[in-house]
């Protein structure tokens, strides 16, 4: 029997670590994943997963090159690798040059690169792995996701910061928002699943795992957004500060004499719920510690969940009608007790908890978790591998772009 090139690979390349999962162009579960971790350093390894169970493999070559060769040689002796018809990659910044996924050239390669500064940790990061993928697969096309490409249907007050100007012609400040691919498609999967019109909704999603944001989506479409420019700015995430006062940054730094990288590394590492609680950027360890009475990991949930709800209000101002708030990510799809204090801030909205819905709907389980007549409240498992790999197969000619758009958009 012939097996035709139906899979999909999918790579997300960071600094340090290398994601991947190998799936059937027509979505489905992965075949095979895995991470790739500790690159440049002597103990660099891959974990892989298939079938329910781990098998953990020493890289003799510790960098991105040496990650994915490591991965094709097991793909390779699975009978995968033949039937990698395309590779999609997740790219953080798009900034305004992507408004959708695109075939990567060399072209879209330098436009990747150009975005650069506006991502200095992580478009790098993602073009290593693309060079070390086309290197490796020169046959194979391969396409670019960008996080922020959602989100380029802000309007301009919603993308907008007030400051100069010049600040945005020179140096392109303004907020781009991220988790693009999360939002759109949980917000498609929430628009189903709750059996609104596709093309009369008003949504916020809120994306709750160690990053965090919220979004708020007319009719398909990104209108506002937590993060910014970065994905510093907005909710409390699990070692990022989200929104706080500029003074107070300067202040700290006029007293302490804390350089700009110094700051940056307090506010992206050493904040947010670890900051907050001094015990750590964990939820669950957070829930087990607020059991025993630990003040500082109940005040932590409680800064979380109120900035939460705040912005969940905020973002509500963007929409004509709220149909439903949708929680996903590691805390939005397990958490039933950041669900629960998030409802009750939101009672102003005629909100009602379904406190048994709320009580079983974790562990990946789709449902809706609100009763009575006001917005719903839905629990969405996100997929961002699947929808890059959507993408990757529809604009590579791999399905229909029927089969996906009805997939996956
Ligand atoms: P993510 O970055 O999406 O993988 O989400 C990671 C976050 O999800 C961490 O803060 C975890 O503690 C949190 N999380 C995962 N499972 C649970 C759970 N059962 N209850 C509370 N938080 C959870």
């Amino acid at each position: 029997m012939v097996l035709s090139p139906r899979l999909v690979l999918v790579v997300n390349s960071g600094s340090s670590s290398l994601k991947f999962t190998v799936l059937g162009a027509e979505g489905g579960a992965p075949l095979v994943s895995g991470v790739a971790e500790c690159l440049g350093l002597a103990e660099a390894r891959i974990v892989f997963k298939a079938n329910g169970a781990k098998t953990i493999v020493d890289l003799e070559r510790n960098d991105h090159t040496g990650a994915l060769q490591a991965i094709f040689a097991r793909l390779d002796a699975d009978g995968l690798l033949s039937r990698v018809g395309v590779v999609g990659h997740r790219v953080v910044h798009g900034a305004e040059r992507f408004s959708e996924s695109a075939v990567i050239t060399p072209e879209i390669l330098a436009e990747i690169e150009a975005c650069s500064p506006l991502a200095p940790l992580h478009n790098p990061a993602n073009l290593i792995g693309i060079r070390a993928a086309l290197e490796a697969l020169p046959s194979v096309p391969q396409v670019a996701v960008f996080d922020t490409a959602f989100h380029q249907t802000m309007p301009r007050a919603a993308a907008f910061y007030a400051v100069p100007m010049s600040w945005y012609r020179d140096h392109g400040v303004r907020r781009y928002g991220f988790h693009g691919t999360s939002h759109r498609y949980v917000s498609a999967e929430a628009v189903r699943f709750l059996g609104l019109p596709a093309d009369d909704h008003g949504l916020v999603v809120a994306h709750l795992g160690n990053g965090a944001s919220a979004t708020a989506i007319l009719n398909g479409r990104s209108v506002d957004t937590t993060m910014g420019m970065t994905p510093l700015e907005g909710l409390v995430m699990g070692t990022r500060s989200g929104d706080v006062d500029v003074g107070a940054v300067t202040h700290v730094a006029r007293l302490t004499g804390l350089d700009i990288a110094a700051i940056e590394k307090v506010l992206n590492k050493d904040s947010g719920l670890l900051g907050l609680s001094e015990l750590s950027n964990d939820c669950r360890t957070l829930e087990a510690a607020a059991d025993e009475g630990h003040a500082g990991a109940i005040l932590a949930l409680e800064v979380f969940v109120h900035r939460l709800a705040r912005h969940i209000g905020g973002l509500a101002t963007s929409l004509p009608r709220l149909d439903a708030i949708v929680f996903t990510g590691g805390i939005g799809e397990n958490s039933a007790r950041i669900r629960a204090m998030t409802a009750r801030h939101l009672a102003v909205f005629g909100l009602v908890l379904d406190e048994s819905a709320n009580s079983t709907c974790i562990g990946g389980r789709i449902g809706r978790i609100s009763r009575g007549p006001g917005p719903a409240m839905a629990v969405v498992p996100t997929d961002e591998e699947g929808l890059i790999a959507a993408d990757a197969a529809r604009l590579t000619g791999l399905v229909d772009a029927d089969e996906t758009v009805r997939r996956a958009i």
